[in-house]
């Protein structure tokens, strides 16, 4: 099992920096023992201009067999030549992924003490894997790298190159090339190549959903192929499958088609849940009907869901949506169609770049501001920054606030105790803690606020997601409106 990862020197760094990153000096070959067998690390170039490491996993396949006796799922077929004769050898697969995490694990979360700023930037890479098992094919292959960010060659080998007419293996040569980091090129392989390979060596436990959670954070909750990545990686586990899509689709919002198509696929006949981001955004959407706003805010608005919800109907004029992260708004103007829209159309929408830490005068003026599961990602220090900037100065007549209610956490089967719902959470609030924040921030910029759960709302530990619905006080006549706004949202609608 082989693979190699090459950069070349940028201004501020030659290709040997590479050593740096990986935590592997580019002059010494090393050996590293894994469960499977001895993964050896050396540099073939290593110049300012070019460098390149590769990695190469010696498997003992008597050893695996071994081991994936008693775990409930060998990594062989079940004959007993196929135990012993495999591909596991010299295809990529879940060996390589767990041996890649293992011998460079602080590579792969980001860390590099000697050179702090080193693992941030993004540096031309080149993967090549020589044989990689693609279970789906060359297509498939293409779909999992290219939405990241790689320009992709897939050359499916043959069975024999001798007789060309047997047609295809099941094994491509694979080439990626891009321009990103290298922990996001590290976390890319490591849970895609087991994907491709579609056959895990070990038995798939529920701490699988937080590896994958880890290794997927700032990528996954945006993947187009997000249900077949989970689903596989998974070992099509149902469980663990619903449970990490739904937690997922928490950090971003990834909408109804992914649960429901992973339902589909399990022919499921249960009743369809209506995922939780579905229920927040009707809510948010029925909000603002009944406070008869028509120039909205979404602020922090990630990939668009919600302003694309918006723009179906009429009554929202003005769509704006802001957020901090270049890369979501791409993403946001991708999926709306931007440049394919009408121009009548697209005089309803914005997408702005901007950090609701800072007052930004663009925002003022406005009917209604949305802000949908975004406080959490913001430090606690910057929460009196991002009031005094929503409601201090932009100070539209209806505020939205959505949030997890983290006493709701226990009701996940796979988030272990104690742990917030996605890596970039900065904390989750109670519903007290809610109610007390949201009652001050009303109370010192003269709004009413109402609460109203959104989800399940369990006797013991409340819903999984809260809302509060603020109202400027000297908003004007349409008081009535923000009263039936509270009692759409929960029969027992709290005014503070
Ligand atoms: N509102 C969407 C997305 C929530 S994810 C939804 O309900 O699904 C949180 C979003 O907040 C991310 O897109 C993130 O980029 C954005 N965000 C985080 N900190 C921000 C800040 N300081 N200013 C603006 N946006 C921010």
């Amino acid at each position: 099992m082989f693979l190699t990862i090459s950069t070349t020197g940028t201004a501020g760094s030659p290709a040997t920096d590479l050593g740096f990153l990986l935590h592997k000096h580019p002059d010494r070959a090393q050996r590293f023992s894994t469960a499977h067998g001895t993964a050896h690390v050396l540099y073939p170039e290593a110049t300012a201009e070019r460098c390149t490491v590769a990695m190469l996993l010696e498997i003992d396949p008597v050893a695996l067999v071994r081991s994936a006796r008693g775990k409930g799922r060998g990594a062989a077929p079940d004959s007993a030549l196929a135990q012993y004769v495999n591909d596991r050898p010299y295809a990529a697969s879940s060996l390589l992924a767990v041996a890649l995490g293992g011998v460079f694990g602080s590579a792969v979360k980001g860390q590099c003490a000697a050179r702090p700023e080193l693992p941030g930037v993004a540096r031309p890479l080149r993967v090549e894997v020589p044989v990689l098992p693609a279970r789906g094919g060359a297509g498939l292959v293409e779909r999992l790298f290219a939405p990241l960010g790689w320009s992709v060659t897939a050359e499916p080998v043959p069975l024999d190159e001798r007789f060309p007419e047997w047609g295809d293996s099941r094994y491509v040569r694979l080439a990626l090339e891009g321009e990103l980091t290298l922990a996001e090129a590290l976390r890319h392989l490591y849970v895609l190549l087991p994907v491709l390979d579609d056959s895990k060596h070990y038995w798939v436990s529920p701490d699988e959903v937080e590896k994958l959670l880890r290794a997927g954070e700032g990528w996954l909750e945006r993947h187009p192929e997000q249900v077949l990545i989970t689903n596989r990686y998974l070992a099509r586990r149902r469980s663990l499958t619903r449970d990490a899509l739904a937690r997922l689709a928490e950090a971003d919002d990834t909408g109804p088609e992914s649960l429901d198509n992973a339902v589909d696929e399990e022919k499921d006949t249960a009743e369809k849940p209506v995922p939780l981001a579905v229920r927040r955004r009707e809510a948010v959407v029925g909000a603002l009907r009944a406070a008869g706003a028509a120039r909205v805010l979404d602020l922090g608005c990630g990939q668009g869901q919600l302003v694309g919800e918006l723009l179906k109907d009429p009554r929202f004029t003005e769509v704006v949506g802001v957020d901090v992260s270049m890369r979501a708004l791409k993403e946001a103007a991708r999926r709306l169609g931007l440049e394919r829209m009408s121009e009548r159309q697209a005089a309803r929408v914005r997408l702005l770049q901007g950090s609701l830490a800072y007052t930004d005068r663009r925002l003022a003026g406005y009917d209604a501001a949305v802000l949908s599961e975004v406080t959490e990602h913001l430090d606690p220090p910057r929460l009196p920054a991002l009031e005094y900037a929503v409601f201090g100065a932009a100070r539209p007549a209806t505020v939205i606030v959505t949030t997890p209610n983290v006493e709701y956490n226990v009701r996940w089967e796979t988030l272990p105790a104690g742990q917030v719902r996605h890596p970039d959470h900065r904390f989750e609030w109670t519903r007290e803690e809610f109610r007390t924040w949201a009652g001050d921030v009303a109370g010192r910029h003269g709004y009413e606020v109402g609460f109203a759960p959104v989800g399940p709302d369990d006797p013991e530990v409340g819903p999984p997601t809260q809302t509060a619905v603020f109202h400027r006080r000297d908003a004007g006549p349409d008081r009535t409106a923000t009263a039936a706004t509270t009692t759409t949202l929960t029969k027992e609608a709290t005014a503070v």
